[in-house]
Parts: C-alpha cells; sequence; structure tokens
C-alpha cells in the first residue's frame, strides 16, 4: 500500500479549503513592507543587460543573467570558489520569507548586484544579491480564483531581464514588462486568445534579439496551445505560432497549420483545444537565430478520444524550431506520435557543442516525460541519440531509422486498464538538469512514477465523450482512481526518485542517487566539481560530479523543487534556491510509509529564499513539528452509495489539489484535518467560493449542492478511516467502493 499514494502527477483543481489552516490568500502574501524601497542608491543601468551580454556569459561568470544561465541553458557555472574541498564550509548567508507555502519554482536571474525573481501569484521580486534587502516587489494581483484553471498551483518559474526590464508571465495570462531599477508597469499585454479557456502561465518568458517569447499551459483543462513573440520594447505582438490545428472550417493560422491538421482524424479535438501547450521551454539559439519550443501533451491525453482516427497529432509531444524573426517553422521532432499518456516535451532543453560519432555537432538536449534522452542535430533537427534515461515500459526502444518509438502493445490501455511508466509526471518532469559539456555527462532529477491508466467509463460505455468546460478533459477515468489503484496494487511498479549522471552518447548512468521520494528538485552544477540540488526531504545537498558522494547537506526544513543557481559578488561565490513544494505532485499527496519523511509535511511548507557562501553561519529557525492529528469526526450518517458517489466527484474535482484520497502533500489545506467550524460552512466553500481569494473558487458550475454533500460525506469518512488507522483501530484503506 506504501506506493498507492505516491504516483500520479499534474491534475487539476480542486475544491475545498478551510479557513482555520488556510494558506496566505493572494493579498496576504508580499508584504505592504516589501513594496517600492528604490531610492538614489539604485543604479540607473539596472538590470541592463543585452544580448551581446548574454552572449558573452563566459566573461563575466559571476553572474546568471538569463534563465538557464546563458543562451543554452546549461545551468552549469564555471565558479570555482565552492569547490570540493571548500564546500564542507558552506553555511547560510542570509534568508527571505517570501510570505508563502505554496510551491516556488523560479529560477533566480542575478544582474551586478540584484537579485530578480517570481513567486507565488506571479508576484516579482528584486532584492540585493549580497544582503537580500528588497528594492522594489512587484504584484500583478492575480485574481485568487484564477488558481482554479491551474492544474499545479499558483505557481511562476521565473523571470526574464533585459535593457533594463524585468519580464513575467501572470497565472492569468498577462505579458508585464517592469522597469528594471523600480518595478514599475512599463507595458502589460493580454496574451490569451480565450479567456473564458482555463489558459495560465507559469514558465518564464525569454528574451532575445529584441522579442519575448510566452507560450502558456491548461492542456488538462482543454485548451488550444501556442506561443507569442513581442516587441520587447513596445509589448506589440510580432508573431504567433499555434501547435495544433484549430476548428478545421476555419482557415489555418499559417502554414504549419495545414501540414498538421493532415495528422489529426475524427473526432472534435478543436472543441476540447487538442493541447499542445508551451508551458515551461522556450530556448533561444544565437548560433541560428532560432527558437525552440518544447510542446506539451494532447487534450484530452487520450487518443482514441481526440484522434479516433489515428494520426501523429503534430506538434504534440514534439521540439519544433522556428525562425526568431518571423515564427516560421524550420524543423520539428516529435517524441511521442499520437501522444498517449500526458508525455509532453516541454522538459528544459540545453544547446551544446558536443562531439558525436567523431564529428563536432551543435546538439539539443532533452529528457521530456517519456523517458528517452533525445540527442537532436541543431541544424535540421536530424535525430542522433534517443536512450532510455529511466524505466520504460510505454515503448521497448525508439527506432534509429525512422526516429520513431516503438510501442509495446501489451501496455494498450484502451481494453484494459494498465500501469504504465512513466506516468504523468513524467520520467522527469520540468525540475531542471544540469549539462557539463566538458564531461560530457547531464544530471537530470528522473523519477519512476507510474500511473495506471484507464479510459473514461463514459466513454467506454457510450463512446461519447462530453468536453466538460469547468473541469479536466483527459478522457482517463479519474473517479474511480483509487479504486482502480487498490484493484491493481500488487502490479504496481514501486515510484522511486533518481538523481542521474547519464551519458547522453551512450545512454549509461556514470552514477545514480537513489532519492526516497520521487518529487524532488532541480539540479546546478559547477565547475567547482559539485552538482547541487533540493529534494523532497528538506536537504539541500552538494553531490561529487565525478561519483555521486553527498559532500555537504543543509537541512531546510522544506521540501523544494526549483533549481538552485549560483552567483559570484565581489569574489564571494553564492548559492541560492527557492523553497517549497507543490506543483504538479498535488495530486499524488501525502505519501505513504517508508517515505514518511517529507519535510514539507512534517513542518510546513516554507517559502522562503535562501542563499549561501562558505563561511556563512545564519541559521534558520528550528521549526516545530506540524500537528497532524485527525479530529474526531461527527456527522458520519452517510450510506456507501452516497460515500461512493462523494468519492467520484472529489477525485474529478478536488483531488487535484487536495490530494488522492483526501491526503494532501503539505501545501495545500488536508480536508481530513477540518475544523467543526469550517465544517458548518463546506458547502459554502465550494458552492459560493467563500475562500476565493485563497485560490479556492467556486464549483458550482459543474458539482452541484447535493454532490458537495456527497464529497463533504466522503471527506468525512476518508477522515475517519484515517484517524481510526493512526490510532490502530482500522485497516487504513484508502477506498469506499
Ligand atoms: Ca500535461
Amino acid at each position: 500500500m506504501n506506493k498507492v499514494l505516491a504516483l500520479l502527477g499534474a491534475l487539476v483543481l480542486a475544491v475545498i479549503a478551510y479557513t482555520a489552516l488556510s494558506p496566505q490568500s493572494a493579498n496576504e502574501e508580499g508584504t505592504a513592507a516589501d513594496v517600492a524601497t528604490v531610492g538614489s542608491a539604485v543604479e540607473p543601468t539596472m538590470g541592463f543587460i543585452d544580448d551581446e551580454r548574454i552572449k558573452n556569459a563566459a566573461s563575466e561568470p559571476g553572474n546568471w543573467l538569463s534563465f538557464g544561465r546563458t543562451y543554452e541553458e546549461q545551468r552549469h557555472s564555471p565558479l570555482t570558489q565552492i569547490n570540493k574541498e571548500t564546500v564542507g564550509q558552506l553555511g547560510l548567508a542570509w534568508y527571505k520569507d517570501m510570505n508563502t507555502n505554496r510551491a516556488q519554482e523560479a529560477t533566480p536571474i542575478v544582474v551586478d548586484d540584484t537579485m530578480f525573481f517570481s513567486s507565488t501569484w506571479s508576484k516579482v521580486f528584486a532584492v540585493d544579491a549580497i544582503t537580500g534587502e528588497t528594492k522594489w516587489s512587484y504584484d500583478p494581483e492575480v485574481p485568487g480564483e484564477w488558481a482554479r484553471k491551474a492544474c499545479c498551483d499558483v505557481v511562476n518559474r521565473g523571470v526574464a531581464v533585459y535593457k533594463g526590464r524585468v519580464y513575467v508571465g501572470t497565472l492569468d495570462g498577462r505579458l508585464v514588462a517592469l522597469d528594471a531599477a523600480t518595478g514599475s508597469v512599463v507595458w502589460e499585454v493580454d496574451t490569451l486568445i480565450d479567456r473564458t479557456r482555463f489558459y495560465t502561465i507559469t514558465g518564464a518568458p525569454r528574451v532575445a534579439n529584441g522579442k519575448v517569447f510566452i507560450g502558456n499551459g491548461g492542456a488538462e483543462f482543454g485548451v488550444r496551445g501556442y506561443v507569442t513573440a513581442y516587441d520587447a520594447e513596445s509589448g506589440e505582438e510580432v508573431w504567433r505560432f499555434f501547435t495544433v490545428p484549430g476548428d478545421p472550417s476555419l482557415p489555418f493560422e499559417h502554414p504549419e497549420m495545414e501540414l498538421a491538421a493532415e495528422t489529426w482524424k475524427g473526432g472534435s479535438w478543436w472543441e476540447f483545444g487538442g493541447g499542445g501547450t508551451v508551458w515551461n521551454s522556450i530556448v533561444y539559439d544565437p548560433d541560428f537565430n532560432t527558437v525552440y519550443l518544447g510542446v506539451g501533451n494532447g487534450s484530452p491525453w487520450t487518443r482514441v478520444i481526440r484522434s479516433p482516427g489515428g494520426g501523429d497529432n503534430l506538434f504534440l509531444s514534439s521540439i519544433v524550431a522556428l525562425d526568431a524573426d518571423t515564427g516560421s517553422m524550420k524543423w520539428y521532432y516529435q517524441t511521442t506520435p499520437g501522444d498517449n499518456w500526458d508525455y509532453t516535451a516541454v522538459q528544459y532543453i540545453a544547446l551544446a557543442d558536443m562531439e558525436v560519432d567523431g564529428e563536432m555537432r551543435k546538439v539539443l538536449l532533452q529528457a521530456p516525460k517519456n523517458g528517452f534522452f533525445y540527442v537532436l542535430d541543431r541544424a535540421d533537427g536530424q535525430l542522433l541519440r534517443a536512450n532510455p534515461y529511466a524505466t520504460v515500459t510505454w515503448a521497448s526502444h525508439v527506432d534509429m531509422e525512422t526516429g520513431r518509438p516503438v510501442e509495446n502493445p501489451e501496455l494498450d490501455y484502451e481494453q484494459q486498464e494498465q500501469w504504465v511508466l512513466p506516468g504523468p509526471l513524467g520520467a522527469h518532469n520540468w525540475q531542471a538538469m544540469s549539462v557539463d559539456e566538458e564531461a560530457g555527462v547531464v544530471y537530470i532529477p528522473a523519477q519512476d512514477n507510474p500511473l495506471i491508466y484507464g479510459l473514461s467509463e463514459d466513454w467506454k460505455q457510450s463512446g461519447i465523450y462530453k468536453r466538460n468546460p469547468g473541469g479536466w478533459n483527459t478522457g482517463l477515468e479519474f473517479g474511480r482512481i483509487t479504486q482502480l489503484v487498490v484493484d491493481n496494487i500488487a502490479d504496481q511498479p514501486t515510484p522511486k526518485g533518481y538523481l542521474k549522471a547519464f551519458d547522453p552518447l551512450t545512454g549509461k548512468d556514470k552514477w545514480v542517487v537513489e532519492i526516497p521520494h520521487y518529487w524532488n528538485g532541480g539540479v546546478l552544477s559547477s565547475a567547482g566539481g559539485l552538482v547541487f540540488q533540493g529534494d523532497a526531504l528538506g536537504m539541500l545537498t552538494a553531490y561529487d560530479k565525478d561519483n555521486g558522494e553527498a559532500l555537504w547537506q543543509f537541512n531546510t526544513y522544506t521540501s523544494m523543487l526549483a533549481p538552485p543557481i549560483t552567483y559570484e559578488i565581489d569574489g564571494t561565490q553564492y548559492v541560492s534556491i527557492l523553497t517549497g513544494t507543490g506543483g504538479g505532485d498535488l495530486f499524488g499527496g501525502e505519501p505513504l510509509p517508508p517515505v514518511s519523511e517529507h519535510a514539507s509535511l512534517t513542518y510546513n511548507n516554507y517559502g522562503r529564499l535562501l542563499v549561501f557562501k562558505v563561511g556563512g553561519t545564519e541559521e534558520l529557525p528550528v521549526p516545530t513539528v506540524r500537528d497532524r492529528t485527525i479530529p474526531v469526526q461527527t456527522n458520519l450518517t452517510a450510506s456507501n452509495d452516497q460515500i461512493a458517489a462523494g468519492e467520484r466527484h472529489y477525485h474529478n474535482y478536488c483531488a487535484v489539489c487536495h490530494g488522492l484520497a483526501v491526503r494532501s502533500g503539505g501545501s495545500i489545506p488536508d480536508l481530513r484535518r477540518m475544523s467543526e467550524g469550517t465544517h458548518t460552512v463546506f458547502n459554502q466553500i465550494v458552492q459560493d467560493g467563500l475562500l476565493a481569494a485563497n485560490g479556492m473558487a467556486a464549483f458550482n458550475d459543474v458539482v452541484s449542492d447535493e454532490d458537495t454533500t456527497m464529497i463533504h460525506h466522503y471527506v468525512r469518512a476518508r477522515a475517519e478511516q484515517d484517524r481510526l488507522a493512526a490510532a490502530g483501530e482500522g485497516g487504513g484503506q484508502l477506498t469506499w467502493q
């Protein structure tokens, strides 16, 4: 049973939060004291970086000028002051409470002595990179209820800094240009083509060659993916590239859509949106003036519903190379033709120069969700390598002649539910890898994390799958997910987390560190011979890059997802990381033993910015262990049928945030621990949006008042099950059906 909850990934939104233990509201996070303290001390050229500076990043190794440090996005720093010998003296220099307990995912940018970064609710901060003093902060005032439109919480992965401006994409779909010196808004555009659809922006904009590039997310709910380039100076739209075809009765927006449309057959994908969102990786390549898009999964996930006549469904799960000036396509490579598993190819793309089969090549590297590590030639997209980097069961291998994966017919889930690896969280998700070009190694935060895939019961019984505008539209049967898991538990592959040093050319592991929990943080490597990673257990660790030995650890008391960065100012090297977990794993929720030492569950999900240096002596407050007692439940009056109905609604609408089987993962309120006061307003919260400002929007468009009562019955029943189990009086079952 321990594996039951340690699975799954990203999934939708949820119902209910409760007053007493609710996280800070959107409006409370970020305090007034943080705002606009800019004075004459601020340099007029603050944040003034341009293409040349980023292209020549090697000449200023102390800075972290763009998202992945340089345009190549290798996240490998040339700094060496913190190295294998000195790392033992690494200590906390300072920290900053970010007043949030939701996931922080951003990569900070460091320009000269200023650090720019984003936190929850798309808020932006500029701080003194030596002292942590706030220079300014900006709150885009995302409406709290927009959180319901986010699959994976109110996260943001970072800003771009360019020519004295800071660019951020907001959860509610705006792209905002700020004055880098003051944080005041220079311009703002609405990037969304349809504000009634559940679009969100969580990814970092990229800026190059006078343009800002931004995509969006939302494929689980049903949207159509696209990327837009805006003029960095004025905010005017320069080009837009759709990643999947739209309504076939309408003209193609650009020629590539004609090619794509030939690969979609039957069905009515455009009503669902088709998916293909570009929510994470957009990489600029100065060698070719190309922008590479990492394109996401299909909507719905299941191809038999999305495109019943078959076809590859371009450009789902693809890497698409566009001319940066015009947005016209140069080439594409599709990692998962006819995606059927939520196998996005949005994972970080890194660029490198590598010798492949005796020839120097300009290559593109990516470890997408599907478990194969791709090495492509950037000039034309030629496939050079596709080795598995984690356990892969959906396909046996990639045929290097055709460039296509060879699917495993035994794991076709259209007739029968199947455990598949990787699951929807991928063998690797957005948590950054790093590339050590000199060593010919990539460091990947990888995982074996299965899902039992099964088609929607409605579809199986009627052949009809109706779009639900207010919920997830995956085509899978999530309402019965706990039952499917319990019924098939004997066959479940064990979820595991890894940090891997992986040779992308040979496909061999140089070393592997196994981590008890699968959902861990991004990676930074350095010429100091170290690989840094924060993990679910709350440990920030420096590993020896040659053998994976842990040389240094620091207990942050908080689980981490964000990648560390490093920078150097006035002869002192720093390592920095944002703490706080959640994101796509909210659905997986609380792990069962033996994976119990999850920091954010044990303590709290402390959103902080931590900065370390050799000789740092600052200390974090030692937190108290969270009281995880489940109160005695009252009103346990429902019938088994009512509870079972509540279970289905819960898993269709609530579990994505509040966790499978009502076991929250630590950053969203655990409904088993609601106070009686909250119980009395349960239906008002769900139906009327009593806590909308916190992100708990009303769900009265998708669940009726009666459905809500059933959900409430189920929540109480599950709470009582787990309370009894904790008291040694129950079996700890996870399902009612
Ligand atoms: Ca997805």
